[in-house]
């Protein structure tokens, strides 16, 4: 999505080889035009599909999620990274191992809002070796949900997410794929996906 790599370049900075801050467009300030073209772009790609909810990963797959969610008229649930108290129901848990923290943490989602007749658009903000996603994806295994698809923001393609999630049958879509952050410099897969 020509708008997203623009925003990257402009407003993106790179922390090293593996890693790309974007704190100013989606991680901790929200640029709300570009996240809604994102959502558009999102829900254009998976018109076609029946999707009775949108899932993410809190903290910063919930914009996304939520602008997808109203745009296809069906309830987001974001799960949670730790077990609340307040969680007394039924929970489905999976442990995740952190790209950017290093640190495992354990992923969770309440048996009352993921429900075996639920076809599942996941969304995440990046993609970098697909544990999120895993985790995220054996929670709803838990819950004998159907995973449609999974939508990305931006997806580190010299990583290995993509390849895993590809081989274990789930269709991705990333809007912007990076091939290599080299150097200071940026550069993106041709888009063929
Ligand atoms: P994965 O689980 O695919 O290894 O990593 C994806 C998760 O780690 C995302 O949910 C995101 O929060 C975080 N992440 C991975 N790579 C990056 C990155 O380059 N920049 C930022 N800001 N977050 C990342």
């Amino acid at each position: 999505m020509k708008l997203l790599e623009e925003a990257i370049i402009e407003r993106g900075s790179i922390v090293n080889d593996e890693v790309l801050k974007v704190d100013s467009i989606i991680n901790h300030q929200i640029d709300p035009i570009l996240m809604e073209a994102m959502a558009n772009d999102i829900c254009d790609h998976y018109k076609d599909k029946k999707i009775t909810k949108v899932v993410t990963i809190e903290a910063s797959g919930i914009a996304p999620a939520l602008l997808c969610a109203m745009k296809l008229q069906v309830p987001m649930v974001f799960l949670k990274k730790s077990k609340p108290s307040t969680l007394q129901e039924k929970a489905y848990t999976a442990q995740v191992h952190s790209f950017t923290k290093n640190s495992d943490y354990t992923l969770s989602g309440s048996s009352s809002y993921l429900h075996e007749q639920d076809q599942v658009l996941l969304v995440d903000d990046f993609l970098a070796n697909g544990e999120a996603c895993f985790g995220a994806i054996s929670i709803l295994k838990q819950a004998k949900a159907d995973v449609v698809g999974i939508a990305i923001l931006i997806e580190k393609a010299f990583q290995k997410g993509h390849e895993r999630l590809v081989q274990e049958g789930y269709e991705v879509y990333s809007l912007a794929r990076i091939k290599k952050m080299e150097a200071g410099t940026i550069t993106f897969c041709d888009n063929e996906m």
